[in-house]
């Protein structure tokens, strides 16, 4: 009898640990993956050149949806997880869908941090994590021209290029005066900033995010010196903290 393995996260961690299971022991798990993004698994690291233009969505996909079915893998995308049930060994999903389980993997990754600014919620303020953003910022650049991408580290200045490949103008916003400074000092931002500068990036250093302004979509983001900059899309790529939220609302039998 086979045991029943349940992995939660149907990103690149987990599945890479299911890809090496299967390897080692292919027969020895009756596999169930719940992904709360409605895809296969794909390459996030992926997702920049896909903003600007040089792949496609197929062609960061890790494993299609045919590549779980071949592999005997009850796949539920499009389903978050929402509770474990550790006394009784079940998982339960937003929509009632109940697993059992005798082997859990939790590979729940990490979320975006959202500044809890005014205006957080208008339409066209969004973060840079999944496909679902790249499809936004792809749509909005076909039909607006102005965008604020705030954080100016790798990931920030990765979103920005790529806006930039779709014909938008941007601004990044970085609170500091060092661009990614978790890997350049000032010499070496500022000839980084120079370069960007050339390629028609603008940066506003040194400047603080206050509010967003808009009605229903946003318009503007003002900033802590009272300077507003017109924007038909904000990316906030600021930093991740780790999804660990099911591991505090799932206590151990033991607790
Ligand atoms: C644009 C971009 C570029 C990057 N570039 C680099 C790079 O160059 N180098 C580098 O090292 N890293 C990079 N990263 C970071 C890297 O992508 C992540 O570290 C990596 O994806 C983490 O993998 P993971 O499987 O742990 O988590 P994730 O990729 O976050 O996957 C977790 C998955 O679990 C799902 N999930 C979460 N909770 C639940 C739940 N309760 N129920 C069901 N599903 C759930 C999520 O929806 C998600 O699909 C980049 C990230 C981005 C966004």
């Amino acid at each position: 009898m086979k045991q029943k393995l349940v992995l939660i996260g149907n990103g690149m961690a987990g599945m890479r640990t299911i890809d090496e299971l299967l390897k080692l022991s292919p027969d020895k798990y009756d596999i169930t993956v719940f992904g709360a993004e409605p895809h296969g698994n794909y390459n996030r690291i992926m997702l920049s050149p896909v903003l600007a233009g040089d792949k496609t969505i197929e062609q960061i996909i890790i494993h299609d949806l045919q590549w779980y079915q071949d592999k005997g893998i009850s796949l539920h995308i499009g389903k978050t997880v929402t509770g474990i049930d550790r006394t009784n060994q079940i998982v339960i999903t937003d929509d009632g869908y109940q697993a059992n389980y005798d082997k859990l993997i939790l590979a729940t990754g990490s979320n975006p941090i959202i500044l809890p600014l005014n205006g957080k919620d208008l339409e066209g303020v969004i973060t840079f994590r999944d496909i679902n953003d790249v499809n936004i910022m792809i749509e909005t650049a076909k039909t607006h021209k102005k965008a604020v991408v705030i954080g100016g580290g790798l990931l920030g200045l990765e979103a920005a290029n790529g806006l930039m490949m779709q014909g938008m103008d941007v601004s990044v916003v970085q609170r500091g005066s060092i661009l990614m400074n978790q890997q350049l000092d000032q010499t070496t931002s500022d000839l980084l900033q120079t370069e960007l500068e050339a390629k028609g990036m603008t940066f506003l250093i040194d400047y603080e995010t206050a509010e967003f302004i808009g009605q229903g979509r946003v318009e503007k983001v003002r900033f802590s010196n009272g300077i507003e900059v017109e924007s038909d899309l904000v990316v906030m790529a600021v930093g991740v903290r780790p999804n660990i939220c099911l591991l505090y609302t799932s206590p151990s039998p033991r607790d």
